[in-house]
């Protein structure tokens, strides 16, 4: 059999939590699999890495800030390598360049295009665990990319396909995916299994238990996942196309504070404009999420969208450099708000989350600002400081307690 392991930041945080960590992969291992392994960076080090560059530059070149970033994971699996080879296993570490796990070039998100698998396949036949840096990938300039915060689970998925792997295992500091973030709502409960599409949803909407584009490619490719502890022995939760388990109205609530609002105010009330905005920034590659567009008035109008805080600088800018084609009246931010979410496929057949879900939220006295809605969730943004309050109200108003 063909494992491919993935550990989180907080699971190969120190000595202790590295031999923990390798000691899971040498029992696979003696079991006769052959056991890939991708690492994310130490603990809090790629938070640590982005201060050291804000302390450098408050406009680092993109390019840099990613030679930067992928160095953490590069730490992570040499000291691994090491510590199986302390105990006896022979262990070899590859970074993306060694392995060649080619990316697109958009620096700081890059997409994965093709992951060689001649290395690792050689190495395995020599019956060593390979270690792979989480992460990080190569552009057609030969230049290092990362992927996004949270992107080593990705890289562990893509791996997968690519060694079309028997199993596909990501170990984290929580023992599964719950119905809401653990940490946030102390009632939330564990889920057995999930569909990859309401895990989807709940990953691009802030359940950062796994990077949304890991569940993506594990639906496009059928990689099978399990979400596990990486240091207690519970089962996990199952990600896959079709859940046995009776479907439940609502799986899944998040929040996510990585959001800004911008409004447009006093553009033209002519065809157009709404094209000549989000075109520049897509061509940018910057998403934008809830869009609401006010009814005109004196040939003018209002447009106002969502996109990540990360991105709120870079859209700022390429507003103020396009000023002249846009034409408003005045451009404004706001960056303390949050998006609050209710995910289920057995919405689609059941009226009524709606209205429940603003019902709880209006009990708590949270006041929505915008509201978007798909097959399976209702997302609504609110004021970042409602956001704990608000996920509560609604996970107690939809999921029972065990
Ligand atoms: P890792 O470093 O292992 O990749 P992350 O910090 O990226 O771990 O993701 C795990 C965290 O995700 C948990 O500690 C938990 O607080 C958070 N989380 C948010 N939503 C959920 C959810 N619905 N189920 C489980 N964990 C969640
Ligand atoms: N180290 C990276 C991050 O902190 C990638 C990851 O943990 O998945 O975002
Ligand atoms: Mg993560």
């Amino acid at each position: 059999m063909l494992v491919v392991k993935k550990f989180g930041g907080s699971s190969v945080a120190n000595k202790e939590r590295i031999y923990n960590v390798v000691k899971r992969c040498i029992e696979d291992y003696e079991k006769g699999n052959d056991v890939v392994v991708v690492l994310s960076a130490m603990g809090d080090t790629t938070d640590e890495l982005l201060e050291k560059a804000a302390d450098i530059s408050g406009d680092a070149p993109k390019r840099e800030m990613d030679m930067l970033l992928a160095t953490g994971e590069q730490i992570s699996v040499s000291l691994a390598a090491m510590a199986c080879d302390a105990l006896g296993v022979p262990a070899i570490s590859l970074n993306a360049f060694q392995v060649a796990m080619h990316t697109t070039s958009t620096y700081g998100n890059a997409r994965f295009k093709r992951i060689d698998t001649e290395r690792i396949r050689h190495e395995l036949d020599a019956r060593k665990i390979v270690f792979v840096t989480g992460f990080q990938g190569i552009n057609k300039y030969d230049d290092v990319t990362t992927l996004g915060r949270g992107g080593s689970d990705t890289t562990a998925v893509a791996i997968a396909a690519s060694l079309h792997a028997d199993a596909c295992e990501i170990y984290t500091d929580v023992d599964g995916v719950y119905t809401a973030d653990p940490r946030v709502v102390s009632k939330a409960r564990k889920l057995k299994e999930i569909t990859y599409d309401e895990m989807l949803e709940m990953a691009s909407l802030g359940a950062k238990v796994l990077h949304n584009r890991s569940v993506e490619l594990a639906k496009k490719y059928g990689v099978s996942l399990v979400v596990l502890s990486s240091l207690e022995r519970a089962e996990g939760t199952v990600v896959k196309e079709v859940t046995k388990v009776e479907q439940m109205l609502v799986s899944g609530v998040t929040a996510d504070k990585n959001t800004a609002r911008i409004a447009i105010i006093g553009l033209n009330d002519e065809p157009g404009i709404a094209f000549k905005i989000f075109n520049l920034l897509a061509r940018k590659g910057i998403n934008v999420d809830i869009i609401l567009q006010s009814i005109g008035r004196d040939n003018k109008k209002d447009i106002s969208f969502t996109v990540a805080q990360t991105d709120l600088k870079d859209t700022l800018k390429i507003l103020e450099e396009n000023s002249n084609v846009i034409n408003a009246e005045k451009v404004a931010a706001d960056e303390h708000v949050a998006k609050v979410s209710v995910i289920g496929a057995g919405m689609q057949t059941n009226a009524g989350v709606a209205a429940g879900m603003f019902e709880a939220l209006y009990n708590v006295g949270v006041n929505i600002r915008m509201i978007s809605t798909s097959d399976i969730r209702i997302t609504v943004l609110i004021n970042e400081e409602d956001a704990d309050k608000a996920v509560r109200a609604v996970h107690d108003k939809f999921i029972p307690e065990d």
